[in-house]
C-alpha cells in the first residue's frame, strides 16, 4: 500500500543514495504528503530539504534516527517534529560520531596488539566510502595489507565473536537519546521494534523504559513488516498505549526493494503520532 505519510527514509546525508532534495522530490511524485528524513545520527540534510518541500508544496518534518543501547541491544530511535536547530540536535551528530570512532578505535588497539601491527584508521576509513566503520572493513583492510589470507580468517582469528575485534556499540542509552529528543522539542518513536530479536517480555521491559524516559511512539507500518509482525506491534502499542508511527526506511532506489510511501496500512485503532501535531491535517 502507498502511504501518504512517511516519518522514516534516508537521504546521502546518512546512508542513502539520494541528496535530501531529490528524496522529497521522488516522495512529492509518489503521492507522499508529509515527510521525516531520518538520517542516521544527523540533521545534516534537513536545510536542503525544507527548501525542497516548499517547492514540491510537500509538508517537511524534521527527522532524525539515532543509534543508542538497551541491555547491550543495539535500537534505533527515531526522532520526530523536533527543533532542528536547537543546540541538543546541532550537537548530536558529534556526540554520535564520537561514539561511533570509539568502537572503531577500540577495534584497531586491540586487533593490532593482537597481529602485531599498526592498524591506520584513516586507511580502514577508505574501505567503509564515508559511511561508519564495521568490523568486515577491518578485514578487507587486514587481507589487502596481507596480514591474512582471507576474510574468512581475519574473522576467525581476529574480528569474530570472542575474538579482539569482537567489541560492542559505545552508543548511548536509549534513556539518554530519547531525552535529547524531547528537549528538543520533538517525539521519540521506537523505530522497526519488530527486528529486534527479542522475546515479547523482553520488549515490552524495554518499551517501558522506553516510556519512562519519555518515549511517545512506534511503528506500527514499516516498509519490510508481514502481516504477522504488523499485528504484533500493533497490540504492542495498544497494551502499552504508545502512539503509533510509520515509515518506509527508503534508503535509494533499488535498495531492499522498497521505495518512498510504500508500506502496510496504518492500523485503526491506534492513535497516530502526528495527531498532536497542528500543523498536519491529514
Ligand atoms: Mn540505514
Ligand atoms: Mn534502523
Ligand atoms: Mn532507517
Amino acid at each position: 500500500m502507498n502511504s501518504i505519510i512517511d516519518l522514516h527514509c534516508h537521504s546521502t546525508a546518512s546512508d542513502g543514495s539520494l541528496a535530501p532534495a531529490a528524496v522529497v522530490e521522488r516522495a512529492a511524485e509518489r503521492g507522499v504528503k508529509v515527510l521525516a528524513i531520518t538520517d542516521h545520527d544527523t540533521v545534516a540534510g534537513y536545510d536542503e530539504a525544507l527548501a525542497a518541500a516548499k517547492h514540491a508544496g510537500i509538508k517537511l518534518i524534521a527527522g532524525i534516527e539515532l543509534s543508542c543501547v538497551w541491555g547491550g541491544v543495539t535500537i534505533h530511535i527515531v526522532g520526530l517534529n523536533f527543533d532542528p536547530k536547537s543546540e541538543v540536535m546541532q550537537n548530536v551528530e558529534r556526540t554520535q560520531t564520537i561514539a561511533r570512532e570509539q568502537r572503531a578505535l577500540l577495534i584497531a588497539e586491540r586487533v593490532g596488539k593482537r597481529l602485531k601491527q599498526t592498524i591506520d584508521l584513516a586507511e580502514v576509513q577508505t574501505y567503509a566510502d564515508g559511511g561508519a566503520l564495521g568490523r568486515p572493513h577491518f578485514a578487507r583492510y587486514m587481507v589487502d595489507k596481507g596480514w591474512v589470507s582471507s576474510m574468512n580468517e581475519a574473522f576467525n582469528k581476529y574480528l569474530g565473536a570472542g575474538k579482539p575485534g569482537d567489541v560492542k556499540a559505545s552508543w548511548p542509552e536509549l534513556a539518554e537519546v530519547v531525552g535529547w529528543i524531547t528537549a528538543a522539542g520533538g517525539e521519540a518513536v521506537m523505530a522497526h521494534a519488530h527486528l529486534y530479536k527479542m522475546t515479547r517480555t523482553k520488549l515490552k521491559a524495554c518499551l517501558q523504559d522506553f516510556i519512562d524516559a519519555g518515549g511517545k511512539g512506534l511503528e506500527v507500518a514499516y516498509g519490510q513488516m508481514d502481516a504477522n509482525q504488523r499485528g504484533q506491534m500493533t497490540s504492542l502499542a495498544k497494551d502499552m498505549n504508545l502512539h503509533g508511527s510509520c515509515g518506509s526506511d527508503f534508503h535509494g532506489p533499488n535498495r531492499f526493494g522498497i521505495d518512498l510511501g510504500v508500506m502496510p496500512d496504518f492500523p485503526k485503532d491506534i492513535p497516530p503520532i502526528w495527531s498532536a501535531w497542528t500543523e498536519v491535517a491529514v
